[in-house]
């Protein structure tokens, strides 16, 4: 592309995805902040609504990092209920499960170093998942979607919040300049690693569009699958069920 991307291959992508989540993770939460200005949360607020977890059930949060919405989960699902925090990175982990008992929460998390792409669970196993900011980080998306389908329960429910494809074209300069340019800086300046932030930029830009994502969430195997902008499609949340 123009913004110099290269197809970097895929041994070098897995290695590249793990040095990124490695050096940013102690300051991930912040720097989310700074970078979506504060909707992050909104975006996850809305998930949490979509998801419509209730207490009992078994959720896996899928490259759930940090933890923002296992931390709500946990709360929802409550005693009877059980969160799986995944995440491929063990420093990522490690801070979302200090973040988590910080928060009183213990009991019903798991916390499971594992690829999306081949899930340590058996078929039919959890009410519902969510993969949050991950797919875009996963190599094989199509493996992952299939593992994914594998896991969930009959009846159960999908949800992809990702960067996805800002629906006008004003709002795709203007984010395009703020995605290569201000976010490289920030993360040069707030984190010393412009590297990373680079890195995340060009995984956005890469990502499949709405459509696209829709359609292979169908190719999986998923139901009813459909999605909901957010921000003017610069984030949409994806739904699907195996029905
Ligand atoms: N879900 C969290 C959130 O929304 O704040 C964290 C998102 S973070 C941008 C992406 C996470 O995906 C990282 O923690 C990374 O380690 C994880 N990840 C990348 N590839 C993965 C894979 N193949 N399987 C599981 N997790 C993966």
């Amino acid at each position: 592309t123009d913004f110099g991307y290269e197809q970097v291959p895929v041994q070098d992508k897995v290695k590249r995805v793990g040095q990124v989540f490695h050096s940013v993770a102690s300051r991930y939460d912040v720097m989310n902040d700074l970078m979506s200005m504060g909707i992050h949360r909104i975006w996850k607020r809305f998930t949490i609504e979509v998801a419509a977890a209730r207490p009992g059930q078994k959720i896996l949060d899928l490259a759930g990092g940090t933890g923002d919405l296992t931390s709500r989960f946990s709360r929802i699902v409550g005693p009877t209920g059980q969160v799986v925090l995944c995440d491929i990175n063990a420093s990522m982990l490690a801070c979302g499960r200090t973040r988590l008992i910080d928060e009183g929460l213990v009991g019903n998390i798991n916390y499971v170093q594992g690829n999306a792409e081949c899930l340590p669970y058996p078929d039919d196993y959890f009410d519902l998942i969510t993969i949050a900011f991950g797919l875009r980080n996963v190599t094989d998306k199509n493996a992952a979607l299939r593992s994914m389908l594998r896991v969930l329960r009959p009846g159960g429910k999908l949800l992809v919040l990702e960067f996805s494809q800002p629906t006008s074209k004003p709002l795709q300069s203007v984010y395009d300049v703020y995605s290569f340019k201000a976010l490289p800086l920030m993360g040069k300046v707030v984190a010393g690693d412009a590297d990373s932030y680079r890195y995340l930029a060009e995984s956005i830009r890469m990502h499949p569009d709405q459509e696209t994502l829709k359609q292979m969430m169908q190719t999986a195997g998923f139901e009813r699958c459909d999605y909901h902008n957010l921000t003017g499609g610069i984030v949409a949340l994806h739904k699907g069920y195996k029905l």
